[in-house]
């Protein structure tokens, strides 16, 4: 099998970097290890910058996103039972972010790329990619219980943070920056209307907790547990009275139950592999860096990531010239870490960590107390959240 670019999982960054290939008139073909329906259920992001939302649009994979998508103007804080609202278009020049989840994305994907893209092959596992540093690099893969190659003129590896494709590139040259949190988050989903119309990210003496929506009659909500706690640990019960206790405000705000349909624990990491390009293998998305999700900025970098490798691999096939792909990994490296400082400031600032003193429980109210009160650190916050520019 021979393609253009062998494109490594089919999450956000592949299945986007495939549809503007072939919008592009470049071949592709995605390898994807899960079947269709577990990639399609798999809970994790929801909130699309705007920058997002412009690219998928554009992409024409934005028809259901502008139809059931929520668009959002603000986020709450709340703090010691005090609530206040961060307004993103008075203070951006009007940018805002949509709430529609990762699930819909990739589904929206799959589907236009199964009607008129190149194949996309489920159940299809990377097992190596070999000759990355020639002008003939391979994906080796097992498919339908036969080990099989892909030929390409270029790999892309979105095959997350626990792929493969990072693997090849030599140990000598990859730099690692890394952080790993004392915490992580217990997340539910839950078939009750959202408590409120915007995200409420809630900073409380027993840990941070969020308030957020995938649709109008679907809630998200996660609470701040230790790591390694297992989400069976927790009943029901326990999570929505400690959700009250977090998001507790002094008025007559009023938390809304309803039965738990998912329950999970996401560990909290912050990860940079540097470069993001060895040869002919570019690495996007998760593959390349993670963030916390304080930030709700992972599949948004997996996005800036993709359209400008897009970018690039089309001026390369177009001009013959490789300047973009060899400034890959800088400019999205750029993005990258004001998206790990933003997500490390989120985390920093909402969350308790373990063994906190009272300096710091103080400095951290300090701290919020400044956002709501100075509209250069509001700005600050809100640029960051609605988006930082693609490369
Ligand atoms: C609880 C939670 C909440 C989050 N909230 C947000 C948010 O609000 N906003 C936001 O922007 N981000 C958020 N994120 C982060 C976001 O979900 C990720 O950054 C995003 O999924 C990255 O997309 P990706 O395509 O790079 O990687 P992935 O989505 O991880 O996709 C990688 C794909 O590669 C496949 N794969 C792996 N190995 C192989 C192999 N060997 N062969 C073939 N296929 C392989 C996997 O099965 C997978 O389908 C959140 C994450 C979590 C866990």
């Amino acid at each position: 099998m021979r393609t253009t670019v062998g494109i490594i999982g089919a999450g956000p960054a592949g299945l986007l970097l495939a549809r503007l290939l072939h919008n592009a008139g470049v071949d592709a073909v995605v390898l994807e290890g899960r079947d269709r329906s577990y990639v399609e259920r798999r809970q994790r992001a929801g909130i699309l910058e705007q920058g997002t939302t412009d690219v998928l649009r554009a992409a024409g994979a934005g028809e259901r996103m502008d139809r059931e998508g929520l668009r959002h103007d603000g986020i709450e804080l709340r703090f010691a039972g005090r609530r206040h609202r961060v307004d993103f278009p008075a203070l951006t020049g009007g940018r805002s972010v949509t709430v529609y989840a990762q699930t819909e994305v990739c589904k929206d994907l799959i589907a236009l790329q199964l009607k008129e893209g190149g194949p996309l092959l489920f159940e299809a596992e990377a097992l190596a990619v070999e000759g990355a540093d020639t002008d003939r690099p391979r994906i080796r893969f097992r498919h339908e219980g036969a080990e099989e190659v892909l030929e390409c003129d270029y790999v892309v590896g979105c095959d997350g943070f626990r792929g493969v494709s990072r693997q090849a590139v030599p140990a000598s040259l990859s730099r690692v920056f890394e952080r790993t949190y004392p915490f992580g988050w217990l997340g539910i989903l839950a078939d009750v209307p959202p408590s409120h119309d915007e995200l409420v990210y809630a900073r409380h003496d027993r840990g941070f907790a969020l308030l957020s929506m995938r649709s109008t009659s679907v809630s998200r909500l996660y609470l701040q547990v230790p790591a390694g706690t297992d989400a069976g640990s927790w009943s029901d019960e326990e999570i929505w009275d400690e959700l009250e206790l977090r998001l507790e405000t002094a008025d007559d705000w009023v938390l809304r139950r309803g039965p738990i349909t998912q329950k999970s624990v996401t560990p909290m990491r912050s990860f940079v592999h540097e470069p993001m390009r060895y040869g002919r293998l570019f690495l996007a998305g998760d593959a390349a860096h993670i963030v916390p999700p304080t930030g709700a900025k992972g599949l948004n970098l997996a996005v800036g990531d993709v359209v400008t490798l897009a970018r690039a691999l089309t001026h390369e096939r177009r001009t013959g010239s490789a300047d973009l792909l060899d400034a890959y990994s800088a400019t999205c490296l750029r993005r990258v870490w004001q998206a790990e400082r933003f997500s490390y400031d989120m985390t920093a600032l909402l969350h308790r960590a373990p063994g906190a003193t009272p300096f710091e429980d103080r400095l951290q109210l300090a701290r919020l107390e400044r956002l709501t009160a100075s509209r250069a650190a509001e700005t600050d916050l809100a640029e960051a959240y609605t988006g930082f520019p693609f490369g």
